[in-house]
């Protein structure tokens, strides 16, 4: 577990991380840097000291094997990322990637599909570009927590033939503490904190350059991309749980 009092009192400390970040960057141009730059740095910390001792992955730089699966991610994740879209944008149109339609041709057709239809439906993710990942140094929790150490599993689950893949438990486990706390923490502080579909979403945010302001003020402005796995309430009562637990 990624401390040794355990995962209930990682999450709590990353909880008042994310608390104190949020109350210190309120109203502030730089909130969403700081609360990822916090996230993402703490996942990649702690992942490496549960992993030591562990086999080496079998993921790599340019491996896509896994992309063609759907991606929830936080709003602050996808505000991140529309302005990195936004900022990359003209150096890949040289290049000949059209990142915002090849975003709205996958919108369009994986909107509204479940987990389970997205797998069958085999299409890589938009962000891929000659084979990597465009928008990596920004890519949400979600991506970040998905590794495995048999490639060969892997090539055979995106071709649709069933099979384990082997995943890292330190990866899924510390990605999963660190977003709920995040997600905690953004909940207490009055801005929502639901996790939304990625096309959707992204494609959400580069249409309308308002959507960063209006969820600072407490809108959920990604509300119809929000996954429905799990309710907003089911979650808040978890959260709840956790953070009265002894
Ligand atoms: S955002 Fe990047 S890492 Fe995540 S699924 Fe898409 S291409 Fe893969």
């Amino acid at each position: 577990m990624p401390d040794e009092s355990g995962p209930l009192a990682f999450f709590k400390a990353q909880h008042q991380a994310f608390t104190e970040t949020l109350a210190a960057r309120r109203g502030r141009e730089d909130l969403i840097d700081g609360l990822l730059e916090q996230a993402f740095s703490s996942f990649e910390g702690n992942v490496e000291i549960q992993s030591e001792g562990l086999p080496p992955l079998a993921c790599h730089k340019g491996c896509s094997t896994c992309c063609t699966l759907r991606v929830t991610a936080t709003a602050p994740e996808i505000l991140l990322i529309a302005r990195y879209v936004r900022w990359a944008s003209d150096a890949l149109k040289r290049a000949e990637v059209d990142l915002e339609q090849r975003l709205a041709d996958a919108d369009r057709v994986t909107r509204g599909l479940s987990e389970e239809q997205r797998v069958a439906l085999r299409r890589r993710c938009p962000f891929i570009a000659n084979g990597v990942c465009v928008i990596y140094p920004v890519r949400p929790l979600a991506c970040r927590g998905h590794a495995s150490y048999d490639k060969r599993a892997c090539v055979e689950a995106a071709a649709g033939r069933a099979g384990d893949i082997p995943f890292s438990a330190p990866h899924m486990t510390v990605r999963s503490l660190v977003q709920h706390a995040m997600q905690s923490a953004l909940r207490d502080a009055g801005y929502a904190f639901g996790a939304y579909e990625l096309n959707q979403a992204v494609s959400m945010a580069l249409a309308d350059g308002k959507l960063q302001e209006r969820w600072t003020a407490g809108d959920d402005v990604f509300a119809d991309a929000l996954a429905t796995e799990i309710s907003l309430d089911e979650m808040a009562s978890t959260f709840e749980a956790i953070k009265a637990h002894p």
